[in-house]
């Protein structure tokens, strides 16, 4: 059975990510902390990214309040912070915390797609707080419609300056 911390090891190399995708900097030097994000879709890893604390603030700063607003309402409202971490404590394999979504708790077998976080400090371990976790791809296309076109065209932006091949217009966006 796969461990917590391998499921954001990169699906291209096998190994924890080593880089940040937007500035490029080794990780531990690139920032205190990093976000790994990989989105699946039908079972196949379609995006995966390391971006460190950062280059993070930066593409968030570019969001408009408005849709900053409704991401901190999202996750403030729609998700039972209290019950899951009281479900994840009781956890015997802490990788189950990814098997259902963390909002609207349906079970990661029965979704189409979905995306998962964690963040990480300098020395590479796991920081466990409301990451790492699980959303399902029904979740993230309701929080990515609320947002504002100025802030869906952020997200398309960094997609398209950092990726190939994927059309940013398929990509919801990961948790930022
Ligand atoms: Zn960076
Ligand atoms: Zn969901």
């Amino acid at each position: 059975m796969r461990e917590l911390t391998q499921w954001f090891d990169s699906v291209e190399t096998d190994r924890p990510f080593e880089i940040c995708k937007v500035c490029a900097q080794l990780l531990p030097l690139a920032a205190d902390s990093w976000v790994v994000n990989k989105h699946y879709h039908r079972g196949e890893c379609t995006l995966e990214y390391a971006v460190c604390e950062k280059c993070r603030d930066n593409v968030s700063s570019e969001f408009s309040d408005s849709s900053k607003a409704t991401i901190r309402n999202f996750l403030e409202n729609e998700i039972e912070w209290e019950n899951r971490l009281l479900e994840w404590m009781a956890l015997e394999n802490s990788a189950d915390r990814l098997s259902k979504c963390v909002a609207c708790s349906c079970p990661r077998s029965s979704t189409q797609g979905f995306s998962i976080s964690a963040q990480f400090r300098h020395d590479g371990s796991l920081i466990d707080g409301a990451l790492p976790l699980m959303l399902c791809s029904d979740c993230i296309a309701e929080i990515t419609k609320s947002l504002s076109p100025e802030s869906r065209s952020v997200w398309q932006n960094f997609i398209s300056q950092h990726f190939e091949g994927p059309d940013s217009e398929d990509i919801d966006m990961g948790i930022f």
